[in-house]
């Protein structure tokens, strides 16, 4: 098997056998771009060398060697050479991008002798030895495990002891001695040299890029972004270029647009005289590009060429790392940039706009998780007003959270757990702080640019992200901030604003994300051509006006049994439920009637004639009576009886398993008296508003829990009558449909048909019943079921297809086969859930309905699944 591949020989497509940067780096040198040349160790390698072998296997060695030698060819240098010395860096890159996760190493190569080469010929010294340091200090670390601080603390001593304020200042003999001193901690921890040859260096260094792979961060990450664990990653071995090598010298990373608001433009930062790593990890806070335009204008304006090249080859916004040496630009990697969801959109809308991609192309890259972020909150802009701003830093994440502030991943973690929101703060973050990032609410640094380690992290993860806070002093040892004359510590309160950069004491309310007009545009070319509809699972004033907002085509689930629950009306509730006879009903569900004609009235004027489907009443009837002494006393007092009478009510209506019991139209059947009052509020307030109003309302009234023709033909032809005497004889289009919830109504959905308009799936239900899982205790067992990898996943939560999706596939032939033309719509929790979704629209269904604030990702994902001109 080949496992090693030039640069010259590889392309974009073969990100899993190249990694995402082997393939574009491959890509880049055959657009002719100035990438220094060097070749990709394959992930096959990788799992080859993991699955079990402890050292690389003589053929790979041998392969690696006369690849080495081929870029000696090239490069007109020899590895380990005294006069002309080659040095490579050795780098990961996997099929996902995986930003810092893995292990790197630069300036291989390098020895006693070499170093001495790389002085005389750059006539550098100073470069050459900090070069070597800087091997020193990564293969430590990476090869060699030796905690990374033993190096720094070193450094910081010597600067401390010189007075030096910035690396910068040091000079070519602090680096010789720096050089020693680094050598002795190898002799110290590990009992033996660095190792002088330059083939041994790189052998050890493949093994361990190839072992990262494993290591726990990247194993962290692999889980957050669910990467599979078999690919491994790929190793590129590439000729160094010095953006260390002076002050015609530097080193950046830039985006072909903001990726934060998704604004066109090179967007980034670099260093003077730096190497990639001090950009990466925010070691020193980088400067705006349009500075480099000023230092190095033809450079910048190359950079210009080769960006905007880059962003059309690739039809999307690019993430790019570049290193000028001696005022000779060279581009190390590209990649499609991570952004923030708002990014996403802009960037969407501005390319179709630009006739980069066509709507179609646009919509495959908005993801259901970004439009779930691009509703992130923002501060309540009266209670905004009136914070106290405590230091402004980047805005490196939109979004607004408050919550006690943590230094450590490991506090951070543990708050969590005690049931506080997290602002993870940090001087600046790295890697390992990843378990801590992923718990926190907010993330704020120090130190570190918009492309810092905390930055992209937490961009990519939706997190709220100050960086580079630089008036912040943050002390992680004593665990303290000092802003000024203030000091906060562990546990104080902090509210950040990941979208204006600002840090405000104490906490501020929120309110959602308002990005309505990108979500608007992108959301519009998907209802344009959908044909599934999506309708909202709503009936409160407020959930109806947010889904109208979010797109929804109708109400396709208004649970009444909510309308229950205010002070005055569970009041009402309980005198019907603990009437004596069929004349104690009347007064309490007279006063019922009024409030629920209070609600449609205000449900059907928001809805403007859009369709709308009202379930009757479902929970059993228990649900509804009191639970504390106190509210049984309130309730007697109310009713004139006895305390003990209501006890015994009480008594009267538990059941044993009341999910399955005496509720929907089985308690209709028995006490049909519930449905005519709401079917005549319904009808009555239809007909009001319909008179006041220039639109039409069609009331669509739904029965739940039917599961035999015959309950659907008694229920449908006693309201059907009631309606006849509300209407007398004034006109009203009404339809009156079904849940199907339980199996047996699935098997026999065509004999319901004969008396149902319409039909509405109530998986949650559909599933508890398929299954015998109860939707309330199955929790319990669940996880256990998924970890032993007996159900893929939780099926109240993304549609069981095989079963639940067999059984509405059959219901729905049987709908359809008795040709009414009955609409058809999916209302349970997986009616909003992408994966779910993918499955029913292949159905001959009419609408998904789900809870507002999924309606942007169901409409999203029907988009990307359907057809376009
Ligand atoms: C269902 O069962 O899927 C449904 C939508 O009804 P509810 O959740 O109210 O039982
Ligand atoms: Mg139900």
């Amino acid at each position: 098997m080949n496992f090693v591949y030039e640069f010259s020989q590889g392309s974009k497509e073969q990100t899993a056998l190249l990694g995402g940067k082997g393939a574009n780096l491959a890509e880049m040198t055959a657009l002719g771009l100035p990438v220094p040349n060097g070749f990709t160790l394959t992930t096959e390698a990788c799992i080859d060398y993991l699955a079990g072998k402890d050292s690389l296997q003589e053929e790979l060695k041998n392969d690696i060697q006369n690849h080495i030698k081929a870029l000696e060819k090239k490069t007109n240098k020899g590895f380990g050479s005294t006069s002309q010395p080659l040095l490579v860096s050795v780098r990961s890159g996997s099929k996902f991008s995986m930003p810092g996760m893995m292990d790197t190493i630069l300036n291989l190569g390098l020895n006693d002798e070499t170093v001495k080469a790389l002085a005389d010929k750059t006539a550098n010294g100073r470069f050459a030895y900090d070069c070597y340091r800087r091997l020193l200090q990564m293969f430590g670390d990476v090869v060699c495990g030796i905690d990374k601080s033993r190096f720094e603390d070193q450094l910081t001593f010597y600067k401390n002891k010189r007075n030096y304020q910035e690396d910068t200042e040091m000079k070519e003999e602090d680096w010789h001695y720096l050089v020693d001193v680094y050598k002795g901690i190898y002799q110290e921890v590990l009992h033996r040299p660095f190792p002088q040859n330059p083939v041994e260096q790189l052998f050890q260094a493949v093994e361990a890029v190839f072992r990262s792979w494993n290591n726990k961060r990247a194993v962290t990450y692999r889980r957050l972004h669910q990467i599979p664990d078999d690919l491994g990653t790929a190793v590129n071995i590439q000729e160094m270029v010095f953006g260390n090598a002076g002050f015609e010298s530097g080193t950046g990373v830039a985006f072909t647009r903001n990726p934060s608001t998704g604004e066109k433009g090179i967007f980034g930062e670099f260093l003077l005289n730096a190497q990639g790593e001090d950009v990466v990890a925010g070691i020193r806070t980088p400067q705006p590009i349009a500075g480099l335009k000023q230092s190095m204008p033809e450079v910048y304006q190359e950079f210009e060429r080769i960006s905007s090249s880059l962003e059309a080859h690739y039809k999307d916004m690019q993430d790019i790392e570049f290193t000028i040496e001696d005022q000779r630009l060279y581009i190390l990697q590209t990649r499609n940039g991570k952004r923030t969801a708002k990014a996403s959109f802009k960037i969407c809308i501005d390319m179709v706009a630009e006739g980069i991609l066509s709507r179609k192309e646009a919509l495959q890259r908005i993801t259901p998780s970004m439009v779930t972020q691009l509703l992130h909150p923002v501060f309540d802009p009266a209670e905004l007003a009136a914070a106290v701003s405590i230091a402004k830093g980047l805005p490196a994440s939109p979004g607004a959270a408050s919550g006690a502030i943590y230094f450590t991943a490991e506090s951070a973690k543990a708050a969590t757990l005690r049931g506080e929101k997290v602002i993870l703060v940090r001087q600046e973050t790295s890697p390992e702080d990843i378990e801590g990032m992923v718990v926190s609410e907010g993330i704020v640094t120090s130190r570190g640019g918009m492309t810092s380690h905390a930055a992209v992290v937490a961009r990519g993860m939706g997190v709220c992200c100050v960086a580079g806070c630089e008036t912040l002093q943050v002390d992680e040892f004593l665990e303290q901030i000092i802003c000024g004359e203030h000091v906060f510590k562990a546990g104080d309160i902090l509210s950040v604003d990941g979208t204006t950069g600002q840090l405000y004491r104490g906490t501020i309310s929120k309110r959602e994300g308002n990005e309505q007009e990108l979500l608007q545009e992108v959301l519009g070319w998907g209802k344009e051509i959908n044909e599934l509809k999506v309708f909202a699972n709503a009936e409160t004033p407020e959930d109806i006006k947010t889904a109208l907002n979010l797109g929804a085509d109708g109400i396709g689930l208004a649970r009444t049994e909510h309308m229950f629950f205010g002070e005055e009306r569970i009041s009402e509730m309980r005198k019907m439920i603990l009437a004596k006879d069929k004349r104690g009903l009347k007064e309490p569900l007279e006063k019922l009637k009024t409030y629920q004609k209070q609600d449609f009235k205000e449900i059907f004027q928001l809805m403007e004639g859009r369709p709308c489907t009202v379930r009757l009443l479902d929970p059993p009837l228990h649900e509804f009576l009191p639970r504390t002494g106190k509210e049984i006393e309130e309730l007697a007092a109310a009713t004139g009886r006895m305390p003990a009478q209501i006890r015994k009510r009480m008594d009267e209506l538990e059941e044993q398993n009341p999910m399955l019991g005496h509720r929907g139209c089985r308690l209709a059947v028995s006490l049909p008296e519930i449905y005519e009052m709401q079917v005549k509020a319904i009808v009555e307030t239809a007909l009001a508003v319909n008179r006041e109003q220039d639109f039409t309302t069609i009331p669509e009234i739904m029965i739940p829990l039917i599961s035999t023709k015959e309950e659907m033909a008694l229920l449908r032809e006693h309201l059907d009558q009631v309606i006849q005497e509300v209407l007398n004889s004034e006109a009203l289009e009404y339809k009156i449909g079904t849940m199907i919830e339980t199996p047996r109504a699935c098997l026999i959905a065509d004999g319901i048909a004969e008396y149902a308009d319409f039909f509405s799936f109530g998986t949650n239900d559909l599933t508890q019943l398929t299954f015998g899982f109860s939707r309330d205790d199955s929790g319990k067992f669940l996880g256990e079921y998924i970890e032993q990898d007996l159900l893929k996943a939780d099926p109240f939560q993304h549609l069981d297809e095989e079963g639940v999706g067999q059984l509405i596939e059959m219901a729905v032939a049987n709908i359809h086969k008795t040709s009414k033309g009955s609409k058809i719509g999916v209302c349970g929790e997986v009616g909003g859930d992408p994966q779910s979704i993918r499955f029913l629209r292949k159905l001959p269904i009419d609408y998904v309905s789900c809870s507002p604030y999924r309606i942007p990702a169901a409409i999203l994902t029907i988009a990307q699944e359907s057809k376009f001109e």
